[in-house]
């Protein structure tokens, strides 16, 4: 090649690497150059990957197609050599170098004879390789080596950026997934406040509408879309801008009539744009919300709950201390400190109901004793007495004689016969029955608790065991929703079951079963057998 013909290569190599910004296309087009003007059977461009393996990207001549893509161990073969040591080779025959890696042309059935190889070298760096295999008799080899050496520190900075775009496709494709896929909602915004980008979950979630807003208003403009004016935009980009990070709770009403609680991430990308942008993302907190809501209602009711039996108590110890100083005999005593006994009991058992709800939903364990049904009832009935005779209820007792010892926690299983007797008294209107029924078969004891209050409507039924829930029926009674769900704990954890008929203005029965033998593997059951009591 005359001087002036490598020039004219090195101009149209130099202009093709300027022109064009995808590496593939640019390595392609170089091999077709070289091949054009060296005529060697092959050239082939081979990218050193950062673990030193290679892979061919770009090549001409009959088994070009092939060699693409072809991937070469760490210092296999000449091109290995020339891609660990930075220097160029020249072979003029394969088949006298140890160097030389057959594969390449068994897998592709080309002959290689001679190579000759140089390095595309970025500081320190071999980026890749260039070879020109089996150069065409007449080649000046001299003058070859040294135009692909140009050849090759003109391409090194396309194939650095190459390398780098390559590297921030995978990045944004990660982003991509990372962004398209997430489930909170993400919108990245211009400064002027239009939507760049929406993911899916955005999209699904989009239009935001206050919940008082009319059914049938629809949002313009997108910040409209994300309940924003531009003032409230303008006033938000200059907080971010200024710190990191903003956040807010919004209500928004979804497309299936929803109210859904929203807490909003608002951030700036300055380097997402020449201009900056902005990210806004959002998490759904309404069950979180939802929840908090619940405990404080919770908390008051138990509050409401304890107001009552402690005010009791109060006055009873007022009374009785001001009828010490008084010496005053009239006040009957007995009487009065037994109501704030029986407050103060009543307020134990709300509270111990609450602390073992929580103990039998995680801890799961019973302090088993032998129990005498009758002296259970008995101490029960104590307890419930009062409150039966304050309503004029009638109490009625159906208990199978010579009832066998029954294996259970007595604790927990005297609170839940409270709980149902307590019930019976509280939601049954004044002079009513309530009937307590013990009986054994092989299997089971039965207890059913009956009144002939006003019953209990069927879509109550199913909720009733659950924590916290209250029927709609007696609203105005005291409450928490606390006692059966309770109940059913307690009871499960023995391995038995509870249950309820009623039919609204019929009144209602609730009946559980205690297995007699309680299983050994319930689910529920991790039981400390005491042996005391009988
Ligand atoms: P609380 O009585 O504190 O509200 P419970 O869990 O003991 O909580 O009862 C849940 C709901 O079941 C009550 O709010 C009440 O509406 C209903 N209920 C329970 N027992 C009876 C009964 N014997 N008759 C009518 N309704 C009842």
């Amino acid at each position: 090649m005359t001087e002036n013909k490598t020039s004219t290569f090195l101009y149209e190599a130099a202009l093709t690497i300027s022109a064009k910004l995808d590496t593939n296309e640019v390595l392609q087009r170089l091999m077709a150059l070289t091949h054009q003007h060296f005529k060697p059977d092959a050239a082939s461009v081979a990218l050193v990957n950062p673990d030193g393996t290679l892979v061919f990207r770009a090549a001409s001549g009959e088994s070009a197609q092939q060699i693409l893509g072809m991937e070469m161990p760490r210092g296999a073969g000449i091109v290995g050599w020339v891609a660990e040591n930075g220097q160029q080779l020249w072979v003029p025959n394969v088949y006298l170098d140890r160097r030389f890696y057959p594969n390449a042309d068994k897998q592709t059935g080309f002959k290689t004879s001679a190579i000759l190889a140089v390095p595309v070298r970025m500081g320190d760096q071999t980026l890749a390789v260039v070879e020109m295999i089996n150069p065409a008799p007449d080649t000046d080899l001299q003058e070859a080596q040294d135009t692909i050496t140009a050849l090759a520190s003109l391409a090194a900075p396309a194939i650095q950026n190459a390398r780098l775009f390559e590297q921030m496709q995978r990045a944004e494709a990660r982003y991509q997934s990372l962004f398209e896929q997430n489930l909170d909602p993400i919108i990245i915004l211009d400064p002027r406040g239009n939507f760049l980008e929406v993911n899916r979950a955005a999209q699904k979630l989009l239009p935001l509408t206050r919940p008082e807003d009319d059914t049938d208003y629809v949002p313009q403009t997108d910040l409209e879309k994300l309940m924003l004016t531009p003032a409230q935009y303008d006033a938000l980009k200059a907080q971010v801008d200024a710190e990191s990070i903003t956040t807010w709770e919004i209500k928004t009403r979804t497309a299936d009539d929803e109210e859904r609680t929203l807490e909003v991430y608002f951030s700036a990308l300055p380097r997402y744009l020449p201009g900056g942008a902005y990210q806004w993302l959002a998490h759904d907190i309404t069950d979180h919300v939802a929840l908090a809501e619940m405990r404080e209602q919770l908390s008051n009711m138990i509050v409401h709950d304890l107001r009552v039996p402690l005010g009791n108590i109060t006055n009873t110890l007022e009374l009785v201390l001001t009828a010490w100083r008084e010496k005053d005999v009239s006040v009957p005593f007995e009487q009065v400190l037994e109501i704030g006994l029986r407050s103060a009991h009543r307020m134990e058992r709300l509270i111990s109901n609450i602390l073992d709800a929580r103990r039998l939903t995680s801890h799961k364990t019973l302090t088993v004793s032998a129990i005498r049904i009758p002296d259970m009832i008995a101490d029960v009935i104590e307890i419930i007495q009062p409150s039966i005779r304050r309503h004029r209820h009638t109490l009625i007792r159906r208990i199978q004689d010579d009832l066998p010892p029954m294996l259970g926690d007595l604790d927990l299983l005297r609170r839940v016969l409270l709980n149902l007797l307590d019930n019976a008294a509280k939601y049954t209107p004044d002079g009513g029955a309530i009937t307590l029924a013990v009986q054994a078969d092989e299997h089971n004891f039965h207890f059913a608790v009956s009144d002939n209050g006003p019953g209990i409507a069927q879509a109550d039924q199913a909720h009733l065991f659950e924590m916290f829930y209250r029927a709609r029926t007696n609203p105005q009674l005291n409450g928490a929703g606390i006692g059966l769900a309770f109940c059913k704990l307690a009871v499960e954890a023995h391995g038995g079951k509870i249950d309820i008929r009623s039919e609204p203005g019929k009144g209602s029965t609730f009946i559980f079963s205690i297995p007699r033998q309680l299983p050994e593997n319930a689910p529920y059951h991790e039981s400390t057998v005491t042996e005391n009591v009988l």
